[in-house]
């Protein structure tokens, strides 16, 4: 970023407009002896403060734009482009996997390249000058890519660019505008003192890339070697039928892995083949998976079991036709049962990609490992709360650079499950499964809604197990 200087151009103070023209020449001046001197602050916010409606709504913004207190000078922010903060361009300039950072004057930390727009400058016309100015490196701005993100960095609304294979700068000019600068790893970036916004615009800049990080990358090898040292022991993971797959990838979905793990070996005791389960009622299955919840699941699992005994398992690209198979168990069947080089994204593992593999994962080589790596990696270290400090990803993770940041996908809020019709519909599942008649009249909303799912069945008002 360039300077933080208003210039006679962008200042237009409120109000006289004319007198503001010919006193903006004061101004600028006076600003550049503020960054100069910081001992002449008193004497600026005096200056300044005669020209400024104090109640201008950016003034906080323009302000420390110029490097003042906020009471010194208040300035258009439609001068700047913007009307709730400064607009700055940057540029995410990236030679393989290093990108470009500059040093700031005055030794506050490294950002990228980039600075203020001018009055009726596009925004990429102007990453493009202060790209020059500060680095030397000569890009025309149809070069520069827009990326799809807005960042909010104090008083500056940062447009970061992306730039491919960003051409070597000029030897360095000693012009005036240009910055220390240097070519840093992304993996390294931790190390630094970064200035906002620069995680987020490099995250941004990755995306767009998409380039996918491969088992040659030092970070995937760093995670594969943290889960074979960390890895817990789960009773499906010897195992590549499909069928015990299916059934710990549909246990696990929504309910926490070691009690699946309990739920699963005694499953799997009872009908370790996919015909055995078939050939079980409805409502034993449905008893055999109380207390793991959403009972759905089981008599989709049933239904999934009749259709592979009476015409076989689907082609893998047609496995979502088997009744609640959705394209997550599906990829899951294929990677954890076949071995397929397909990563099964679970919210686990969007996680970790969103935060430390933002280009993707490719799953060429041992794609089984990995998947258990990365899904493991998501479920234990890198969940709705990371714990970042034991991480040995860190290096190199953009979340850890933009403290506050995450762009992982929210968890969706459950809603709270006393009171609820999921309750409701258990109670009434648990009384008919367990033999205990129950009236539809007890609970007629939860009634409904279990026969509709074809959970219960109802004989003169009375709810009964299923058949079949
Ligand atoms: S540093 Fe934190 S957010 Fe980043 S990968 Fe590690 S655990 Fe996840």
């Amino acid at each position: 970023m360039a300077a933080n200087r208003v210039n006679a151009a962008e200042a237009v103070v409120q109000g006289d407009e004319e007198s503001a023209v010919q006193d903006s020449e004061l101004i600028s001046n006076a600003l550049a002896q503020l960054e100069e001197d910081a001992s002449k602050l008193q004497f600026q916010r005096t200056t300044f403060a005669s020209y400024v409606p104090s109640n201008a709504p950016t003034a906080a913004a323009v302000s420390a734009a110029a490097g003042t207190a906020p009471d010194a000078t208040v300035c258009r922010a439609d001068a700047y482009g913007g009307a709730m903060g400064i607009e700055v361009s940057t540029v995410v300039a990236l030679r393989g996997n290093r990108v470009l950072l500059v040093r700031q004057p005055g030794g506050e930390g490294w950002a990228l390249p980039g600075g203020k727009r001018e009055p009726g400058e596009s925004a990429a016309r102007a990453a493009a000058r202060e790209l020059a100015e500060e680095t030397a490196i000569t890009v025309p701005p149809a070069r520069l890519a827009a990326l799809p993100v807005r960042i909010a960095a104090g008083a500056f609304v940062l447009r970061p660019f992306g730039l491919e294979g960003a051409p070597r700068p000029r030897p360095r000019s000693g012009s005036a505008g240009e910055l220390p600068r240097r070519w840093v790893p992304v993996a390294d970036l931790g190390r630094l003192r970064l200035l906002p916004g620069v995680g987020r615009s490099v995250h941004a800049a990755l995306v767009q890339r998409g380039i996918a990080a491969g088992p040659e990358d030092p970070a995937v090898r760093t995670l594969v070697r943290w889960w074979l040292d960390h890895r817990r022991e789960l009773p499906w993971r010897p195992s590549r039928d499909p069928y015990a797959v299916l059934v710990a990838e549909v246990m696990s979905h929504q309910t926490q892995v070691q009690r699946a793990a309990v739920y699963w070996t005694r499953w799997m005791e009872r009908w370790p083949t996919v015909d055995r389960l078939a050939a079980a009622s409805l409502a034993d299955v449905l008893g055999a998976w109380q207390g793991l919840g959403y009972p759905r699941r089981a008599r989709d699992l049933h239904r999934a079991a009749a259709a592979i005994v009476a015409v076989g398992w689907p082609e893998q690209e047609r496995l979502e036709e088997l009744p609640g198979v959705g394209p997550y168990t599906a990829a899951a069947v294929r990677c954890f049962a076949h071995e397929l080089p397909v990563l099964p994204r679970d919210a686990n593992v969007n996680r970790v990609l969103a935060r430390r593999f933002p280009g993707g994962l490719r799953t060429e080589g041992d794609a089984w490992r990995l998947g258990q790596a990365v899904m493991e990696f998501g479920q234990r270290l890198c969940g709705a709360r990371p714990d970042c400090a034991a991480c040995p990803l860190r290096p190199g993770c953009l979340v850890a650079l933009e403290p506050g940041w995450d762009p992982a996908p929210r968890p969706t809020r459950q809603a709270p499950y006393a009171g609820s019709l999921r309750q409701r519909r258990g109670r009434l599942l648990r009384a008919a499964l367990g033999g205990r008649p129950v009236s539809v009249g007890d609970d007629e909303a939860a009634a409904a809604s279990l026969l509709r799912d074809g959970l219960l069945s109802e004989v003169g008002g009375v709810l009964v197990p299923p058949p079949g």
